[in-house]
């Protein structure tokens, strides 16, 4: 069997969270708006119109830039991209071509199996993104211009990327650090993010690259990952047999599990680029710079390693805790409102916090509002400080999530203080003893079976309503069934 070296090389547009298109004043955020309600004479490209460059655009670009280790260049210039598609009412797209606002980047993945692999970006550019096409089951199709002339930003990475999962998590971790900065919503249901992956296989041994096939459009993790896998297998099984791998374009088509070619590149389009008239090149100072790098929050891989230095978390608790910024800022914030027990917090998190929103069905955002962070640190104290017990806690911690309401008014108002007062137990403790269905766990303890205290313990547990002090209901039942 020949062995192959698989290569693979991504390109992600991203959508800038700007408040207005990438050329004029036109509304970008037309989520949930009639087709074709957000327009505009430029937007529409309309003969005699001049775009005006968003300046938010261009400094969140720069800030992404950043944020994945790229140069920012002094000079960046815009190009037309001619083809003729009717999602593209001027004809041609506004983009950067071989002068790009930022280069040379790299971001940094880990591996389920633990390796850590940095993966090359070799540009990151500026243009506008097109109108949407919506094809009918009669064989006629619809435009809607409302996405035409919103910001985007395109992504390129270097074929450093070696394995379908490697190209998952490249595709995972861009998007994290781009709605971590704001640059970008992140959304992928609405294709606010969307990844086009590159890939050829060529024999072990061989200098030149296999031909090389784009899988276009895919707006899913697991989508791209399963993609590659079914595509690498498939330029295998043609090498294999004898064949020849053709250059193209191919779609994912997860209902039927394979790629479909779209169109061959022998007959792609020639763009013809050339520099945009009617836009300057944009010319970025050292100072307009700097001013974009002290607008950079702390980036994610930074803070897993404070969290894991800081607070003594191990390195897949900080992760997951800094998956999202706003809830390693929940997380930092319950933990000094918790006088700094950061285990504890992020056991509360992580455990409760994150199986609720699992079972619930809600992303991890909504962790603050639903559990505020004087919730949480509320309840932390009152079972550090042994008012209430952790199983009452726990439930505490649910009712409150899906409420509202704060814990320790609710540990007040039903009296659900722990019991550790040993009179007051000691009673539970003997109609517990007394209780036919103790009978067998009582026999097996004097026969020597030490752990049967542990049904005892539930039977007083489940009396008190989870209230009792389980250490104290053991000493008890121990002295009880010693004197008996
Ligand atoms: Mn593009």
């Amino acid at each position: 069997m020949t062995a192959y070296l698989v290569t693979i090389g991504l390109e992600i547009h991203a959508h800038i969270k700007t408040v207005s298109k990438m050329f004029d004043g036109c509304p970008a955020d037309y989520a949930g708006a009639p087709p074709n309600s957000y327009v505009s004479a430029v937007s529409l490209g309309l003969p005699g119109t001049l775009p005006v460059l968003n300046q938010r655009a261009v400094e969140l670009a720069a800030c992404a830039g950043m944020a994945l280790n790229c140069r920012v260049n002094h000079r960046s210039v815009f190009s037309r991209k001619l083809y003729p598609y009717p999602d593209l009412p001027k004809g041609f797209q506004i983009t950067q071509y071989d002068e790009p606002i930022c280069s040379d980047g790299w971001v940094e993945i880990r591996t389920a199996a633990g390796e850590t692999r940095r993966i090359g970006i070799e540009r990151l550019h500026i243009e506008e993104d097109t109108g949407r096409l919506l094809h009918a089951d009669d064989d006629s199709s619809l435009i809607d211009y409302n996405r035409s002339g919103t910001p985007l930003m395109e992504i390129v990475s270097r074929p450093d990327v070696t394995t379908p999962e490697e190209a998952r998590l490249v595709f995972e971790k861009i998007r994290q650090i781009l709605v971590w900065i704001g640059a970008s919503s992140g959304n992928l249901d609405e294709g606010a993010v969307r990844c086009d992956a590159n890939v050829s296989v060529r024999p072990e041994g061989q200098v030149e690259y296999g031909a090389k096939v784009e899988i276009k459009n895919i707006n899913s993790f697991r989508f791209v990952e399963r993609a590659l896998t079914y595509e690498i297998q498939r330029q295998i099984e043609t090498l294999n047999a004898g064949g020849t791998v053709v250059q193209e374009t191919r779609g994912w088509r997860e209902d039927l599990g394979r790629t479909e070619g779209q169109r061959s590149k022998e007959f792609a389009h020639d763009y013809r680029y050339f520099p945009e008239p009617d836009i300057p090149p944009l010319e970025l100072s050292d100072a307009w710079i700097a001013e974009r790098r002290a607008e950079l929050p702390e980036l994610p891989d930074a803070r897993r390693a404070r969290f894991e230095s800081d607070y003594g978390l191990s390195l897949q608790d900080a992760d997951l805790l800094t998956l999202d910024r706003r809830v390693a800022d929940y997380f930092e914030q319950a933990v000094a409102a918790a006088g700094g027990n950061a285990k504890e917090v992020a056991n509360w998190v992580l455990n409760e916090g994150f199986r609720l929103l699992k079972e619930r069905g809600e992303p991890a955002t909504v962790l603050a509002t639903r559990m505020p962070v004087a919730h949480l640190s509320g309840l932390i104290a009152l079972v550090l400080k042994g008012a209430i017990t952790r199983g009452v806690a726990k439930q505490l911690f649910e009712e409150c999530f899906d409420s509202g309401a704060d814990p320790a008014l609710l540990v007040t108002e039903r009296g659900l203080t722990q019991i550790s007062d040993s009179d007051a137990l000691r009673v539970a403790v003997r109609e517990a003893l007394a209780d036919p269905k103790a009978a067998k766990a009582i026999g097996e303890y004097r026969g020597g079976k030490t752990t049967a205290i542990q049904f005892l313990v539930g039977i007083v547990m489940r009396a008190t309503k989870g209230q009792a002090n389980a250490q104290v209901v053991r000493t008890l039942l121990e002295e009880e069934l010693a004197s008996q």
